[in-house]
């Protein structure tokens, strides 16, 4: 079984074809300024075949799926023979609100639900439907899947993703904590128990997503039961250029004085906060470890200040589960940044953490990086949520 992995952004279209004998990725790509001009990577990854990378014109997501489709099954380019061979298409979907607590099968009912999603992820969801509705025009009656972001956290109970506001606005307006990245976070959870060697029914977990979104996910006996992220993707720790956790007071402090509309508000808050913002110098973690080195004082308290919040929030969710078997670190700054790690478990001496620094040092593996003698495991896991959205696919359509 062959199943196409879409994930659909407002003007870019990245995909995935995964041969699910094997779980081998036969090709990847990326469709980008979809609406304005337009740009194709495809990248085969068998067969010995090249790279097309080009402009195109893509006007729309249909468009993009039809060059998509065309290079996929191409004699020059292609992996697939025609179209027929492509048994399913997997969707990511950013949020399915209290509506999806698992993945589903796309059919007209879905898709209802999904645009009544939509108000949770204004800026999401309708890129994640256009995908979804240029998949079906072009690929007619192919079987689809989507697969929601939210979904994992959907175990979270009551009492952690209560907000403390009146009630009716949870009851009528569905305000409450979310979290995302839950298809990583599932990923690495269900992994780390299989590299322990235990049922995850039998172990609790934190995985630490670190990207240039972070977020925090307590899983205690295979199930989500807290998770930093909340209402919307912008609070938690902070991130690249979004502010995580603050005063609410704040945002009233600075529109007042300032004169902000609530979208340049939300727009510092979202794309010039977080270790840019406090730094001024990048959002990437590459480019704040080489300042701090230069000594930069404001590249130093980023990172500080990074690492104190991971640190914090992975205290809480230890008090929270009432002990922790292991932390899991992924994503671009978890999966390749020894120092970052390296600082965040300083803080778990208490937990009786050790780190074994030549583990800490290798890259691009699941790797156990705390010592055999380690009282609590701290692994490193590349995420792969397209394998996730992969099998939930396979698994439903057949
Ligand atoms: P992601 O959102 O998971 O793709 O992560 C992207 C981020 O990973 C980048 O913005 C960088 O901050 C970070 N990153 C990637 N490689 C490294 C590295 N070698 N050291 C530190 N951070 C890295």
């Amino acid at each position: 079984m062959k199943i196409l992995v879409i994930n659909a952004g407002s003007s870019s279209l990245k995909y995935q074809l995964i041969d699910m004998e094997t779980e081998e990725v036969l090709a990847k790509g990326l469709c980008e300024r979809i609406g304005i001009d337009g740009h194709l990577k495809h990248s085969p990854l068998v067969g010995g075949k090249p790279v097309f990378n080009e402009d195109l014109p893509l006007p729309t997501h249909s468009e993009a799926i039809a060059a998509v489709i065309d290079k996929l099954t191409s004699a020059e380019y292609g992996v697939v023979s025609s179209m027929h061979e492509i048994d399913a298409v997997g969707h990511r979907v950013v949020h399915g609100g209290e509506k999806f607590a698992c993945s589903v099968k796309i059919d007209d009912d879905v898709m209802a639900a999904l645009e009544e999603c939509t108000p949770f992820a204004p800026l999401h969801n309708p890129a994640n439907i256009t995908g979804i509705n240029a998949c079906r025009a072009v690929m007619g009656d192919v079987p689809m899947v989507a697969v929601f972001d939210t979904a994992f956290h959907q175990t979270m109970p009551g009492k952690a993703y209560m907000y403390a506001v009146p009630y009716e606005y949870y009851q009528n307006d569905g305000i409450r904590r979310y979290g995302f990245h839950g298809t990583s976070h599932r990923y690495v959870s269900s992994r780390c128990a299989e590299l322990m060697g235990k049922p995850i029914e039998e172990l609790k977990l934190i995985s630490c997503h670190m990207g240039n979104g972070s977020s925090i996910c307590a899983i205690d006996h295979g199930k989500c039961v807290d998770t930093s992220m909340g209402f919307t993707p912008l609070v938690g720790l902070p991130m690249g250029t979004r502010c995580g956790d603050l005063d609410a007071g704040v945002i009233q402090f600075l529109m007042n004085k300032y004169g902000y509309s609530i979208d340049e508000m939300l727009n510092i808050l979202n794309k010039k906060s977080g270790v840019l913002g406090v730094s001024g110098v990048s959002s990437d973690f590459r480019d704040l470890d080489a300042a701090a080195e230069r000594g930069n004082d404001r590249a130093r308290l980023a990172l500080d200040m990074f690492h104190y919040w991971v640190a914090k929030v992975v205290g809480s969710y230890v008090a929270a589960m009432n002990g922790v078997d292991a932390i899991i670190y992924t994503a671009g700054v978890g999966e390749n940044s020894a120092e970052t790690r390296a600082a965040i478990s300083s803080y778990f001496g208490y937990l009786g953490v050790e780190i074994d620094p030549v583990a800490n040092s290798k890259r691009g593996e699941d790797i156990m990086i705390s010592t055999p003698d380690s009282k609590v495991k701290v692994f490193v896991i590349p995420t792969n949520e397209e394998l996730v959205i992969a099998r939930d696919t396979r698994d439903i359509v057949a």
